[in-house]
């Protein structure tokens, strides 16, 4: 078996691979390593060559199965190169690549791992969480200060000219944004670090969303949103965090209201499935582009047609949203058609 790369020097390219501060496993069809290079050798204690790759799966207490992930690509089932990240290895974080390699007459020979330490880049990623934890903290007191202040201050209002009374709520509502924002910046920062904690308890599933879609009833009124719900009332209290319930079914009705124009509708529906319970919220409003569906649940990120509808938002709510589904085990996707509308679904795993 040989790489590619025959026509190059064998030498050279074997130095190279010995060399590179990155790991690369390549192995037969058999999954049975042809060459382990140094980097690898160094931090598995494994040989050069001859062990398979289960030998790998194992040393790494089985956090990827190294095997199918390369079957999974041989299958052509997924993209040619699988990549997969924090995997822990001791103290340190990599990224693996699996990609399948040719022989000279361009048939399939086996596969490649190629391992990079990714450790210091976790460090930043965790150092600027913790940055804007503390940051986001110290903000609050001020701004709850503020608010508490501005509440104070709303019975007296009604006595000033009507400019004024408008530059006042215009302070008010800058800082509740301002809170909402705070309060995002903190939960993405928990869910970085690993500490967002959840406290799973029997939850009324249908009395909770009856609760929220009432709190959001004046926001959908002013903009003429016709809001319905469908849900049975026969689920029995399924054990789950309600406050990060209450968050998923927050985040997503508020940018339903938010990016459909006036008279539109938004569906919030619940629904028993064979493999436990699906949710969704469906609107008829400006849709996510299909360019733009791919970068939904980044973080900050925004389609240009919903930051021209609604200037203000901060691009957290889905990355939050989609880490608390995943936390109980569920699943958060959509289906969008630019101009049409948008439908949110998640799941909530049988218990
Ligand atoms: P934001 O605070 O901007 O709403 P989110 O993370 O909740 O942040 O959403 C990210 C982006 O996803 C939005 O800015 C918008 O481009 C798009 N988006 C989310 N929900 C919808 C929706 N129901 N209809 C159209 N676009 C949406």
């Amino acid at each position: 078996m040989e790489p590619r790369t025959q026509n190059h020097n064998p030498d050279v390219i074997e130095a190279l691979m010995e060399y590179l501060p990155a790991g690369v496993v390549i192995v037969d069809q058999q999954r049975r390593v042809l060459l382990a290079n140094k980097a690898i050798t160094q931090l598995t204690r494994l040989p050069k060559s001859g062990f398979y790759l289960d030998e790998l799966t194992r040393l790494f207490d089985g956090q990827v199965d190294f095997g199918a992930e390369l079957d999974k690509i041989l299958a052509h089932a997924v993209s040619p190169v699988v990549i997969l990240r924090d995997i822990v290895f001791g103290k340190y974080f990599y990224s693996a690549h699996c990609f399948q390699i040719f022989d000279e007459h361009s048939n399939p020979a086996g596969g490649a791992i190629l391992f990079q330490d990714i450790t210091r880049e976790k460090e930043i990623d965790l150092e600027r969480s913790e940055f804007i934890s503390i940051a986001s903290h110290q903000l609050r007191t001020p701004l709850g200060s503020m608010r508490w202040n501005l509440e104070m201050l709303e019975e007296h209002i009604r006595a000033l000219p009507e400019q004024a009374q408008k530059r006042f709520y215009e302070a008010y509502k800058s800082n509740r944004r301002a809170i909402w924002l705070v309060s995002d910046l903190l939960d993405v920062a928990r869910i970085e670090q690993g500490t967002a904690e959840s406290e799973p308890q029997p939850t009324d599933l249908p009395a909770l969303i009856h609760t929220v879609v009432q709190e959001m009833a004046s926001e959908a009124e002013i903009k003429s949103l016709s809001v319905r719900t469908i849900v049975p009332d026969n689920i029995d209290k399924v054990v789950i965090d309600p406050v990060q319930f209450r968050d998923v079914i927050e985040n997503l009705l508020l940018n339903a209201i938010k990016y459909t124009k006036a008279g539109g509708s938004i569906t919030i529906a619940l629904v028993k499935t064979d493999t436990g319970i699906q949710g969704s919220v469906a609107d008829t409003g400006i849709g996510i582009p299909e360019k733009d569906q791919q970068k939904i649940f980044t973080k900050f990120f925004r389609s240009k047609n919903a930051a021209r509808v609604h200037t203000e938002s901060s691009g957290l709510g889905l990355f939050i949203t989609k880490s608390y589904v995943e936390k109980w085990g569920g699943r958060l996707w959509f289906e969008s058609k630019e101009g049409e509308g948008t439908t949110f679904y998640f799941t909530i795993p049988a218990q």
